[in-house]
């Protein structure tokens, strides 16, 4: 199942990945494939390739092959969304096994270990991945994965893939990333080391905020890879031919989506960084940020996420948000509608993210207008 990625560019990879199939009508969009069932043939085989949906539909494996080629990874296991993914992974797991989980990874994940795997018998440690030694204590020798994300959301703490990934070799355990916030366009875990890459495609991949997904990517084979195909065929997560469908789609213009996306986020750390009713912009690309060496060493941006805090606390963020116009009030990101949350009230009572901060997902609108509707948003002399 290698992926075959023909030696050219991500770019032209992405843009050739909803292409029609050979035996189709010569349609340039590939077809929808709804069947759930599929016949066999006179001598009773499966000649075309499938047999019933949950095991496999033809734009799900199309989906597989093209975000395994996008991270150059050995394949693809789609699902249902990204937490089905890493959920997953965790379930692919065996009572007794330790998880060494990012302390700021995405939140909905770390209460899917504590709620769901906890009682089931995973044991589960959290450690600031971004702090090697932290990352060092932490490891046991039941140690089976460690779960990073990095840029973290929506501290934007940067962790180092490469030292992560031997470290965690080291202790004979794998290294898993979630790389939904900068994608294959911006970061490339399997070059650092990582085993496995997990992703929401719910986010940038799919692109238009109307399809949920998400995928395990596996560096190489192994037997974790293959309990993970083998949970997605026996616990069928897995998307519809049409969250595949869409999702390819939406890969087609992944490349320039992400590269203005990331551009205009950088552009817009700036222009708030230099703003006095803000107390700290929490963006890689910015040199006073504890990441930025790390961040330009490892990935090429982080995309269009990231997070400022205002010198007004929790009453002039709330304020700040509901006087943003351009920028939707929504969770989250990817999207060609910019967004901004007052990301500890989704988080809820067990949040530890500060009171006063506020997560920008930049959309694909022109820049100035959305300086502009920043700075208005910020003014406070027509309060
Ligand atoms: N990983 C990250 C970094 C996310 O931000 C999210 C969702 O916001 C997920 C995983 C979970 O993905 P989904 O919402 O598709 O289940």
């Amino acid at each position: 199942m290698k992926s075959d990625d023909d030696g050219v560019s991500i770019a032209t990879r992405a843009a050739h990945a909803a292409g029609g199939s050979s035996d189709d009508a010569g349609s340039l969009a590939a077809p929808i494939y709804l069947s759930t069932t599929f016949g066999r043939d006179a001598h009773g085989e499966y000649s075309g390739g499938y047999r019933y949906a949950r095991d496999d539909n033809p734009n799900r494996r199309s989906l597989e092959g093209v975000l395994a080629s996008l991270e150059r990874g050995f394949g693809c296991a789609a699902f249902a969304s990204g937490s089905a993914a890493a959920m997953t992974l965790f379930q692919a797991l065996r009572p007794g096994d330790h998880v060494v989980i990012a302390h700021d990874s995405y939140y909905s994940i770390r209460q899917m270990l504590d709620e769901l795997f906890v009682p089931w018998g995973l044991l589960v440690t959290r450690a600031d991945c971004s702090d090697s030694s932290a990352l060092a204590s932490a490891l046991r020798p039941a140690t089976r994965v460690v779960f990073i994300e990095t840029p973290s959301n929506p501290m934007m703490r940067i962790t180092d893939i490469a030292g992560a990934a031997e470290l965690a070799h080291a202790s004979g355990a794998l290294l898993i990333c979630d790389n939904t916030l900068t994608t294959p366009v911006l970061q490339r875990p399997f070059e650092h080391g990582a085993d496995f890459i997990i992703h929401s495609t719910t986010k940038y991949l799919a692109g238009n905020h109307d399809a949920m997904g998400g995928a395990v990517i596996a560096a190489r084979d192994g037997e974790l890879w293959q309990r993970v195909r083998a949970q997605q065929r026996l616990g069928g997560a897995i998307p519809s031919p049409f969250a595949s469908w869409l999702t390819l789609r939406g890969i087609t213009s992944l490349v320039p989506r992400v590269r203005l996306q990331d551009a205009s986020a950088r552009a817009a750390a700036r222009f708030l960084a230099a703003h006095p009713a803000v107390l700290e912009v929490l963006h890689p690309d910015l040199p006073s940020h504890p990441g930025h060496a790390l961040a330009t060493k490892q990935s090429t941006g982080s995309g269009g996420l990231f997070s400022f805090r205002l010198h007004g606390g929790r009453d002039e963020a709330l304020r700040v948000a509901s006087r943003l116009r351009l920028f939707r009030r929504a969770t989250s990101f990817g999207g060609p509608e910019s967004l901004v949350e007052h990301r500890a009230s989704t988080e809820g009572p067990s949040t530890r993210t500060p009171d006063d901060l506020l997560r920008l997902a930049i959309g694909l609108e022109e820049l100035t207008d959305l300086i502009a509707d920043l700075e208005r948003a910020l003014d406070t002399t027509n309060v």
